[in-house]
């Protein structure tokens, strides 16, 4: 008998499976892939370049308690995410910043002129209603288009107005020079990937993990008292009020040899090319090699759930089904699938240890 089954090996449940085991309870932790990490899982392919399988995860917080806990499973390099965006034929720090119109414009801006030019585009009184009011309004219409409305278009097939200003306003607009992706106060990449990260953390001697295991199943074979399930809620209930809509991608793969291909992290194509961003793999963990890896990330509706798309219309029908599923008892629903929502991984781990305490 399990005191907990739970479903999906990614942070949700793996941080849910290692708290809980720690307080003594029997966990079973199942995942329908055939390995550990969920999104976040790496590897090194023939080439002997570590990627990231499901495109690139780079961690940043400002929680402290998060932090500390992941720490306790790895040690982290310094990586400090910098990316470029392929704009009018030059590439450009992203998110704009003061030289990034300087480069756009050939202009000579710095950190207390750049307000000036800012506030000469930008429409203060504006109702912000969607994904394109939040860049417009910050920034004006010329910027919008340049950076945010082909990328948005490409990433989603639906354009920024037809998004819930969430999704953009996860992009700042700089004053400064600063050419981070994140400014949070924790950052890096655990030292030797994610996949080690998640070893350590399920190594525990309550925690049995199962593989290559749908929900469905095994759920009437095994004996366990609660359930913690972290795969989308539709599939759960059966779809039984319809399909929650996704955006899924489709990860392409090259390498070359050189020890080098681009000049940051990750290169982004608002306007140029199906993909949306192509990221080189070396920056993030450092690796010496003298070949290299890169992903370019192909948006695409169908496939595997990766993205819940933040719209009205889903978050009403996302909040049917999260209605039925307060009506189960001992059953907890939690993590990016199963609460519809576009979380970091700092948020899922957080909410992780939430549900745990709130469990206690
Ligand atoms: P997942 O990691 O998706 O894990 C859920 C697991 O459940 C999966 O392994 C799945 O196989 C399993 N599962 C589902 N249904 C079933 C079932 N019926 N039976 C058994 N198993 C099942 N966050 C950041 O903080 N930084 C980043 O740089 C970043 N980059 C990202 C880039 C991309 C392309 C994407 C898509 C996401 C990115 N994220 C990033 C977000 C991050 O991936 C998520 O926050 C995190 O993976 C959520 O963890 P989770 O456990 O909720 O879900
Ligand atoms: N975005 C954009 N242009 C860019 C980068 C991002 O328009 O060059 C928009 C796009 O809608 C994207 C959102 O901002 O989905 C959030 O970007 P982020 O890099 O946070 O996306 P993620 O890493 O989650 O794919």
């Amino acid at each position: 008998m399990f005191d907990y089954l739970i479903v999906g090996c990614g942070f949700a449940g793996s941080v849910c499976a290692r708290t809980l085991a720690e307080r003594n309870k029997k966990i079973l932790i199942i995942d329908k892939r055939n390995h550990i990490g969920g999104n976040a899982y790496d590897y090194y392919n023939a080439s002997g370049i570590m990627v990231h399988k499901y495109g690139p995860h780079i961690f940043h917080t400002e929680n402290k308690r998060v932090w500390d806990f992941v720490s306790r499973f790895t040690k982290w390099n310094d990586y400090q995410h910098r990316v470029l965006s392929y704009v009018d034929g030059k590439m450009m720090p992203f998110p704009i910043n003061v030289d990034t119109i300087n480069i756009l414009y050939g202009t000579r801006y710095d950190s207390q002129t750049i307000d000036g030019f800012y506030k000469s585009l930008k429409n203060e009184n504006m109702d912000i209603k969607n994904s394109k009011d939040m860049i417009v309004s910050k920034v004006g219409e010329t910027l919008y288009e340049k950076f945010f409305r082909g990328y948005t278009k490409k990433q989603w097939d639906l354009y920024p107005e037809e998004l819930d200003k969430e999704v953009t306003a996860r992009i700042p607009i700089r004053f400064d020079r600063d050419d981070r992706y994140f400014i949070n106060k924790y950052q890096g990449m655990p030292l030797q990937g994610y996949t080690r990260l998640f070893e350590n953390m399920l190594d525990h001697k309550n925690i049995k993990i199962m593989l290559n295991t749908d929900y469905f199943e095994i759920k009437d074979e095994v004996n366990y008292q609660n359930l913690i399930y972290t795969g989308p809620i539709d599939y759960f209930f059966n779809y039984c009020f319809g399909n929650l809509p996704y955006r899924s991608l489709e990860f392409v793969q090259e390498t070359y040899n050189m020890e080098c291909y681009q000049k940051v992290g990750t290169v982004n194509y608002p306007n140029d090319y199906d993909f949306t961003r192509i990221t080189e793999y070396k920056y993030l963990t450092r690796q010496k090699s003298p070949v290299t890896t890169i992903m370019k990330e192909y948006s695409k509706s169908e496939g595997d759930p990766y993205y819940p798309i933040p719209k009205k219309e889903n978050n009403a029908l996302y909040r049917r089904y999260e209605k039925e599923s307060q009506e189960l008892d001992n059953t907890y629903f939690i993590g990016r699938l199963a609460n519809y929502k576009y979380f970091n991984m700092d948020a899922v781990i957080n909410d992780a240890l939430s549900l745990v305490d709130k469990i206690k």
